[in-house]
């Protein structure tokens, strides 16, 4: 099962690179592939395979060291990871990805560059009461602390990788507010969209994205009743909203699952998914990730 998974990720992985214009570039003992270019918030895709047997895989991305579950297929050691930039923090440019493992007991080093390019994100202006912009000074307390606790979930980096591509849509709704998306309220920018709100009805099931355990199962007062799901190697995805949920803490949970009912707690004006990705922290598009 697993190998069948794996052939069809490589075959994925080699339309990204074509479609982004990648490079397949060998140092002696290991090929990487990996975009020459990506749009703020876009995921992408490096693999890193080798036919001598790899060992300590780390890659180095935006500052942060993420070491790699190396996986055998045949002869063929291969390692993948998801890597992003977030609409929050990132800034267009070029980045290095780099890349260190031993192959065959000899250490090898290899660098890419990628080019971040700047994406002309919806904006729209709005005029509201203040009270409905500014949250009441007796839950600021609280915000700080399920923001913290938010944080510490999203830079979860187990090893292992449990998530597979594409991921499964958590709800079939068409999307009503986009990745991005930027509104200004009475004059203040607030911060962009770093999720994507997809259109669904309250006790519509809504379903793990990919096989993994459950990191947060709480209510917060932005998200409302929420789940965090780890899948491995920096991998975190979110569910925002919910009426009900169906997990604890620590739970596993297989891709497909219902990992609760969506709903419309928390800071919201009505019924919806707010569905999330991040990647090492950085909160990325989930949209090029999901399947049809
Ligand atoms: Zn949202």
């Amino acid at each position: 099962m697993k190998r069948i998974i794996l052939a069809g990720t490589a075959a994925f992985l080699i339309l990204v690179a074509v479609f982004a214009g990648g490079v397949l570039a060998a140092a002696p003992e290991l090929v990487v592939l990996a975009p020459v270019e990506t749009g703020i918030g876009s995921p992408f895709l490096v693999y890193i395979s080798s036919t001598e047997p790899l060992e300590d895989v780390v890659i180095s991305w935006e500052g942060k060291q993420l070491p790699l579950e190396v996986e055998r297929s045949g002869d063929i050691s291969e390692a993948m990871v998801l890597l992003g930039t977030d609409v929050g923090s990132s800034r267009s440019g070029p980045r290095t990805i780099e890349i260190g493992a031993s192959a065959g007991g000899r250490s090898v080093a290899v660098s890419r560059t990628i080019t971040v390019a700047d994406v002309d994100f919806p904006v729209q202006r709005l005029s509201l009461p203040e009270e409905m912009v500014t949250p009441p000074k007796e839950v600021l307390e609280r915000i700080k602390r399920e923001r913290e606790e938010s944080s510490r979930a999203l830079a979860t980096m187990s090893s292992g990788r449990k998530w597979s591509v594409p991921m499964v849509r958590p709800v079939p709704g068409i999307i009503t507010s986009p990745y991005g998306f930027r509104r200004i309220l009475n004059d203040q920018p607030r911060s962009p969209h770093r999720g994507v709100d997809y259109r669904a009805a309250v006790g519509d099931p809504v379903r793990a994205a990919a096989d993994g355990t459950v990191l947060l199962s709480t209510e917060h007062y932005y998200a409302g009743q929420c789940v965090y799901l780890d899948h491995g190697n920096g991998v975190v995805s979110v569910y925002m909203h919910l009426s009900e949920r169906k997990v604890k803490e620590g739970d596993p949970v297989s891709a497909g699952d219902a990992v609760g009912l969506a709903g419309k707690s928390g800071r919201v004006t009505g019924p919806h998914l707010h569905f999330g990705i991040s990647l090492q922290g950085m909160m990325v598009d989930p949209e090029p990730l999901l399947a049809e």
